[in-house]
């Protein structure tokens, strides 16, 4: 079996709905497991709904925008009539009902309900749109496979009760699931973090002892940079599983940084090619490869936050302080993507995914002095030539750190 994920650019509309069959013939889709996430940017608008919803705001209107938007996308591709009309609006009902019933509290609990509809509409319509043009394929939800624990936004995934639910699934069909999803052991809906359908193909990969995995992506494959912030990237033909999961560590969004660990516990190849240009050659991952070609990678992340903690009585920072300010950061969820320290002070750069950093700054001023420097960018550059590199942008350079062949700036 092989697996294939479509992310939210490739079914952003009616047009790139109809480019995946014209994919998929290219591809060929016999025995094979295709993960599809939210279209285009659905996800953000659903987080919209949360906000709305817990600050008493009209979420309702906020719910019909992102339904009407889908049901133009119904129209280009249906004739009225087709069941997909009453799919669409019958999953918009129950989401309405859903938050009018609800009486949890729990931000994150009420998220992961509600944004999980982004998943369940778009794989609908993209699944009766290829049945429709004889592209035949069995819709599954992925929430009876994928089993997770119930730390909702972030859910840890069990690899073997999932396991043990793929192995039901007969063989040399063509399934299609939703990405991003899972459910908690009380059959409530959880999901994987954001952009986590990467890591749903993989982890499907995984369950199913796939031959090999493809994530089609609007662009040829991992180039060397970014390109929305770097001109003329080259396309990385060859790399290895742990040069890919350094660069998706270190910010390369293009693919989560979550997907390679289960591709390389069973060592299945992994590609990622354009979904614009089917035969196009793309990146292949795996075992041992070597970086071809042998180029510098340039990184860029953005909305960092750059932390200075200085001891208040010339004491050292000593482990058992690093270690309770590192315990903090996790039960935060304060992710630290840099650290460095001297005598008496330690920097740390932080995202900030889930809005808990004001709480830290607060518990931590208790016992050391604390600078932040907020909205920085953390630039970096793996196989670096260059020790004198400079960061992209005006502002100024904040912190530079070199370990082995990474170079690492924060530039605010
Ligand atoms: P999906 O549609 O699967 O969610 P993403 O938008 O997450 O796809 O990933 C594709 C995007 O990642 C590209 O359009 C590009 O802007 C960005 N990107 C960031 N770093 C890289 C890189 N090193 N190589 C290719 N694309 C990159
Ligand atoms: N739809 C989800 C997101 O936008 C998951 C994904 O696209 O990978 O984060
Ligand atoms: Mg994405």
């Amino acid at each position: 079996m092989k697996v294939f994920k479509f992310g939210g650019a490739s079914v952003k509309d009616a047009a790139a709905v109809k480019n995946i069959a014209e994919v998929l013939k290219t591809a060929g889709c016999n025995d094979v497991f295709m993960v599809v996430s939210a279209m285009g940017k659905t996800t953000n608008a659903l987080e919209d709904v949360v906000r709305l919803y817990f600050e008493n705001g009209d979420f309702e209107l906020r719910i019909s925008e992102i339904q009407n938007a889908h049901l133009e996308i119904v129209k280009c591709l249906f004739e009225t009539g087709h069941p997909i009309y009453d799919e669409v609006l019958n999953l918009f009902a129950d989401l309405n009902l859903f938050l009018k019933k609800n009486r949890s509290p729990n931000y994150d609990f009420v998220y992961d309900q509600t944004v999980s509809f982004g998943e369940m509409v778009s794989t609908k319509i993209v699944s009766h749109y290829l049945n429709l043009t004889g592209i035949e394929n069995q819709w599954l939800d992925v929430r009876d496979l994928i089993k997770t624990d119930d730390s909702y936004r972030e859910a840890k995934v069990d690899m073997e009760l999932s396991r043990k639910n793929f192995k039901k699934l007969g063989k040399g069909k063509f399934y299609l699931t939703q990405g991003f999803l899972g459910s908690d052991p009380n059959y409530f809906t959880t999901t994987l973090g954001r952009e986590g359908s990467d890591y749903t193909a993989a982890i499907i990969a995984y369950c199913t002892d796939a031959e090999s995995m493809t994530i089609w992506k609007d662009v040829e494959g991992v180039l060397n940079a970014d390109p929305r912030y770097f001109e003329n990237p080259v396309l990385l033909k060859n790399i290895s599983y742990q040069e890919a999961i350094e660069l998706a560590y270190y910010g390369a969004s293009v693919i989560h940084p979550k997907t390679m660990k289960p591709l390389r516990q069973k060592e299945i190849p992994f590609f990622v090619k354009s979904f614009l240009n089917p035969n196009g050659e793309g990146t292949r991952i795996e075992n041992g490869l070597k970086l071809e070609p042998d180029v510098p990678c340039y990184i860029l992340k953005k909305n960092q936050n750059l932390l200075t903690l200085t001891t208040l009585d010339f004491s050292f920072i000593t482990e058992d302080k690093i270690s309770r300010i590192l315990n903090l950061l996790h039960q935060l969820k304060l992710k630290v993507n840099l650290m460095q320290n001297s005598a008496i002070t330690l920097s740390l750069c932080v995202e900030d995914k889930f809005i808990q950093l004001d709480k830290f700054i607060d518990e931590v001023s208790l016992g050391f002095k604390i600078e932040c420097e907020k909205d920085v960018s953390l630039y970096t550059v793996r196989n670096f030539e260059n020790k004198t590199e400079t960061a992209p942008g005006d502002g100024k350079e904040l912190l530079r750190q070199i370990i082995k062949n990474t170079l690492q700036i924060i530039r605010k």
